[in-house]
């Protein structure tokens, strides 16, 4: 049998505790959902949040972390700059892997791994989304049809103020007329990154199949390689000069 991957689903846990309409669809917040599909589906996991110390992403957790999930919101600005470093490094030096979901696109990580602004439109009006997979081939999209829909969801428009993904695989329509780059691939030093746009507190995403299904495949797609360290700066040539 495979070995399993490790995941930690990290959310700031904010909305959930301070909004009546978020706590009746996430009473134990919306890391517990993602957490408990994840494992229903094989993976190791655990769950961390802003409130504790190290917002629970501590040296060890992270060592021991093959793919970081991470929602955001409210308390961007709240999160250390020394996690946010930690975090970094074990991306780019180790290879974990980090899916950015939703308004995670304004989080410190996901903007220093970016290097833009990752600014987008937006509108919260409850309307449909349809997402449509544009890489058939793809991991990530494994099990999907051609597209799939989410009743009520926040709209994201472009322009979204990211690098040119190395991998798209996923773009939304939005019944109001906007387009989004909903699902992104990209390679930073060794690590894997994807980000998944669908994922309003307000409404009950989370438990949509499709949008599970994602997310673990996603989980599957970017878990490290497993291969020695690689080797660089000055070195003895390999063949006699
Ligand atoms: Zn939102």
């Amino acid at each position: 049998m495979a070995e399993r991957i490790n995941v930690t689903v990290w959310n700031e846990f904010i909305h959930e505790k301070e909004d009546r309409r978020v706590a009746e669809i996430y009473p134990d917040g919306i890391h517990a959902v993602i957490a408990r599909h994840l494992r229903d589906q094989g993976f190791n996991v655990r769950t961390a949040t802003l409130d504790e110390p190290e917002h629970g992403l501590s040296e060890d957790v992270l060592n021991g972390t093959d793919v970081l999930i991470w929602w955001g919101h409210a308390a961007h600005e709240k999160v250390s700059d020394a996690v946010v470093d930690r975090v970094y490094r074990r991306v780019i030096f180790d290879g974990m892997g980090l899916i950015v979901l939703h308004s995670g696109h304004f989080s410190k990580i996901f903007r220093r791994l970016m290097g833009t602004i990752c600014d987008l439109r937006w509108r919260e009006a409850g309307e449909k989304e349809r997402i449509w997979v544009v890489a058939g081939g793809h991991p990530i999209a494994e099990g999907l049809g051609d597209y799939f829909e989410i009743e009520h969801e926040e709209m994201y428009g472009e322009p979204f103020g990211i690098p040119s993904p190395d991998e798209l695989v996923f773009i939304s329509w939005f019944k109001g007329g906007e387009v989004f780059r909903s699902g992104c691939c990209f390679y930073r030093g060794l690590g894997k990154i994807f980000y998944f746009r669908p994922g309003h507190e307000t409404y009950p995403t989370y438990y949509n199949q499709n949008v599970l299904r994602v997310i673990g495949n996603a989980a599957r797609w970017c878990a490290p390689v497993k291969r020695p360290k690689p080797v660089v700066g000055n070195v003895k040539p390999i063949e006699p000069l």
